[in-house]
């Protein structure tokens, strides 16, 4: 596997190569469950690679500050038109480098600093951008934060209305990376309305699955949708700006000339192969499986006696609260790792732990729906994570070792799209 996979890379620099070939077999033998990661067709791989990365093109279709856009312009028209038809919005932005400075030009278009912003709290499930204290922006703009309550793992939509009414901020984020729930966007339009406030859906994790139809749409409900394109959407590594019209100057004036300079064609070319594959009858499948796979394998380690952040999962990623198991998570997650089974840490709700050692582990079905695993395979994932975090708290190397074997077994009978087969 891997050896003429990349030759012009492997005749120019072998010790480059070696480590894309490492990581190839790392991605094809292992059970990825990183609920943001994914595997992206041969043809998203094959656009990101192309010349289309060597031209300069600042500004936007029919407007550049360059010439020689003859091509340039039919590649980002075709991705805007797609985007557009995908999610049905009447603006889609596609420049944004990703989905943290795409948030950024949200801010940008619509707020000044020091003013007022409103999202969750990144232990709670939120993003960094969404006005956490460390990020730029929680420095340059006064985040208020909510969470979701105690008891049911849910967001407190009276919690949140109290928040936006008494502090009135000038943008509510809704989203997150680290939320197993159906979000209500409608629920969030309302409150924004109330406050004033312009509603931004932040889907990066779900634009796949609402692109597919398995999960609901913000498109009646937010003034604007923010997403990354390289996780359940399975495009490359970028984002997108979507709005109706009367908010379409703010926003390209906010990403370039106010954030960006060029926009990364190759990217942008990926993006639009990796829509075209999202509005495919195929891609409708894969979203219901990615959700169908995430129920089953929760329902899975519910019977295993794991302790889930809201007793289960509405899409495709499941936060696991470790502390009944007395695992920490980064302990976990590492020993998951020898083990073939890729995770993160992650805090939950309320956590007693410290950030950089919490009590969670966050997974999902994104990567391993791609590869054709079904909800037949999720009691085997289920067990190898159990005997995987029982094996992290004794020690067993030698059951984490057996745990890979298995995962390497089962992982070679479905082959990953992207991946150089034998
Ligand atoms: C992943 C993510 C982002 C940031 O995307 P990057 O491409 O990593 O900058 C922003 N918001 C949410 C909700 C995300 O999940």
């Amino acid at each position: 596997m891997t050896k003429n996979s990349h030759p012009s890379l492997a005749a120019t620099d072998p010790e480059l190569a070696a480590l894309v070939g490492a990581e190839e077999r790392l991605q094809a033998e292992t059970l990825r469950l990183i609920p943001s990661e994914n595997y992206v067709s041969q043809a998203v791989l094959e656009a990101a690679g192309t010349v289309l990365q060597n031209k300069y093109s600042e500004g936007y279709p029919g407007r550049r500050y360059y010439e020689g856009q003859q091509n340039i312009d039919q590649v980002e028209l075709l991705a805007i038109a797609r985007a557009k038809a995908l999610f049905g919005v009447e603006h889609a932005n596609v420049q944004p480098y990703s989905g943290s400075p795409a948030n950024l030009a949200v801010y940008l278009a619509f707020a000044e600093p020091g003013d007022t912003v409103m999202g969750m709290a990144l232990p709670m499930g939120g993003h960094l951008t969404h006005g956490w204290g460390v990020s730029a922006t929680g420095k340059w703009f006064r985040g208020v934060q909510y969470g979701v309550r105690q008891d049911t793992g849910l967001i407190d939509f009276d919690e949140v209305r109290e928040l936006a009414l008494k502090e009135r901020p000038k943008l509510i984020f809704c989203g997150g990376t680290a939320l197993p729930r159906t979000i209500d966007f409608a629920a969030f339009a309302e409150i924004a309305r109330e406050a004033g406030a312009v509603l931004v859906a932040d889907v990066a994790h779900i634009a796949g699955l609402i692109a597919g139809g398995a999960h609901p749409s913000p498109v009646p409900h937010a003034d604007v949708i923010s997403t990354t394109t390289h996780k359940t959407l399975r495009g490359p590594r970028g984002a997108m700006l979507m709005c109706r019209e009367e908010h379409a100057k703010a926003i390209d004036k906010a990403v370039f000339p106010g954030l960006q300079g060029g926009p990364h064609n190759q990217t942008t070319a990926a993006m639009a192969v990796a829509l075209l594959e999202a509005s495919q009858p195929s891609f409708r499948t894969y979203a219901h499986a990615v959700v169908a796979n995430a129920q089953a394998l929760a329902e899975a380690l519910l019977a295993r006696g794991f302790d889930l952040v809201s007793g289960g999962t509405d899409n495709h990623l499941i936060l696991m609260d470790l502390t009944p198991k007395d695992v920490p998570g980064k302990i976990a997650a590492k020993a998951l790792d020898r083990a073939g089974i890729v995770v993160n840490y992650n805090t939950v709700p309320y956590d007693p732990r410290k950030p950089f050692d919490p009590s969670g582990i966050r997974i999902g079905t994104p990567s391993l729906t791609s590869r054709g695993l079904g909800v037949e395979h999720m009691p085997a994932v289920a067990d190898w994570i159990d005997r995987g975090v029982t094996a992290a708290g004794t020690g067993d190397e030698d059951a984490l070792a057996r745990i890979r074997a298995e995962v390497a077994a089962l992982m070679a009978d479905f082959p990953a799209p992207g991946l150089p087969t034998d």
